[in-house]
């Protein structure tokens, strides 16, 4: 089959590898109609985060058919419509009871191959699907291939960031980053009433959707964001933080943004080495810490009818389309913020 492959720093090939086989009585194998590009797979293009095999199938974010099924998978057929977390699970374990269904006991995230172990990705033309019971979700009628994607990762995420972070309608949230993942948070905070909402980041177009989907642009490089936080709430400072960009500066600024007693939810992946407060400046501001995957299968099943509701605006995060052939040019477009592009959908 084709599939887009890591290989290096900046160097993603679109190349034919083996088909994908079952291997477990309770494997499925899904042919992709419809992936994306996340902003984690960036992680693995500007090779933040190192491990990765050589000749992996890219990208976790996808959907499509089912093929074929192990003899143990019973709740699924050929020719399903199916959509999926970007991690397996089980469903039955204690994380998985649990909703934390990202930290399954057998779970494994798609695209991530180490040492000849791990999960081929959804970039390509089939994908093999572990634990498929527990991890598939049957799409349901009329809904479109780009809802999908979203519920099986960004959407979730965007939810489980403004669920973490305490949203109350008389006070003021801050989302820092208007990336996919940060437009998906302030769909989220708003519904969940959020009060004063903010969101921050530096690129003009990504700033105007934010306005667009409903919260106040601010941008950082123009204007000083803590000073100006710190004005609409009497000196304070935010009552919370939602953090979706995942670096260093991105997540000092919300540190430094937050009132004492504030909430920092963070869903941003940061690959530096070490928290950017100390103990102490987290004890001075009796700070509450919020981190983590999300666990995009529990919420995926939660948000299903509100997704619909929204899908118009939620699918415009779309602005991008190309073939899984033309992946190479598409990565370069993401990752280089070029032609105003927020998110890509790749087809077959
Ligand atoms: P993206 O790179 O497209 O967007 C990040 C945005 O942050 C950009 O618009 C950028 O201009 C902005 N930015 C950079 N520095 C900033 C700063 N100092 N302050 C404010 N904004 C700043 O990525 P995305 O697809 O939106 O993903 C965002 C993050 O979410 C990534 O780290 C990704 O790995 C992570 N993510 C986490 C989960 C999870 O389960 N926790 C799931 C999906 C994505
Ligand atoms: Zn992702
Ligand atoms: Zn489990």
């Amino acid at each position: 089959m084709q599939a887009l492959t890591f290989h290096n720093k900046h160097e993603l090939h679109y190349e034919s590898i083996p088909d994908p086989a079952i291997l477990k009585p309770d494997d499925a194998i899904v042919k992709v109609s419809h992936c994306a590009i996340c902003g984690s797979d960036l992680h693995v293009y500007h090779a933040h985060e190192q491990g990765l095999d050589s000749g992996t199938a890219m990208g976790h974010e996808f959907c499509g058919e089912v093929v074929e099924v192990g003899r143990a998978v019973k709740n699924l057929k050929k020719g399903d419509r199916v959509m999926s977390p970007f991690t397996s699970s089980c469903g039955q374990c204690f994380y998985c009871r649990k909703g934390l269904t990202c930290r399954c006991e057998q779970g494994q995230l798609f695209g991530w191959v180490e040492k000849g172990e791990g999960l081929h990705g959804g970039q390509a033309e089939y994908v093999r699907v572990p634990l498929a019971a527990g991890t598939l979700v049957k799409i349901p009628e009329g809904m479109p291939d780009e809802l999908a994607l979203l519920l099986g990762d960004i959407l979730s995420t965007g939810y489980f960031c403004a669920d973490q972070a305490g949203i109350r309608p008389d006070e003021t949230q801050v989302v820092l980053g208007c990336g996919p993942v940060g437009l998906m948070t302030i769909w989220a905070a708003r519904k969940l009433g959020a009060g004063h909402l903010y969101a921050i980041d530096q690129v003009p177009e990504r700033l105007a959707e934010a306005e667009r989907w409903g919260a106040k642009s601010i941008n950082f490089a123009q204007t000083d964001a803590i000073q100006f936080i710190r004005e609409m709430t009497e000196g304070r400072g935010a009552d919370a933080v939602l953090e979706a960009v995942g670096q260093e500066k991105s997540n000092r600024l919300a540190f430094d943004l937050l009132r004492p007693g504030g909430i920092f939810s963070a869903v941003g992946v940061c690959t530096h080495e070490h928290t950017v407060f100390t103990p102490v400046e987290a004890y001075n501001k009796n700070l509450t810490y919020k981190i983590g995957r999300c666990p995009a299968r529990f919420y995926l099943e939660k948000l299903l009818q509100a997704a619909q509701d929204d899908a118009a605006l939620l699918c415009s995060v779309f602005t991008h389309r190309y073939a899984l052939r033309d992946g190479v040019k598409a990565y370069d477009i993401f990752a280089n913020k070029l032609d105003g592009c927020v998110k890509v959908i790749l087809e077959m």
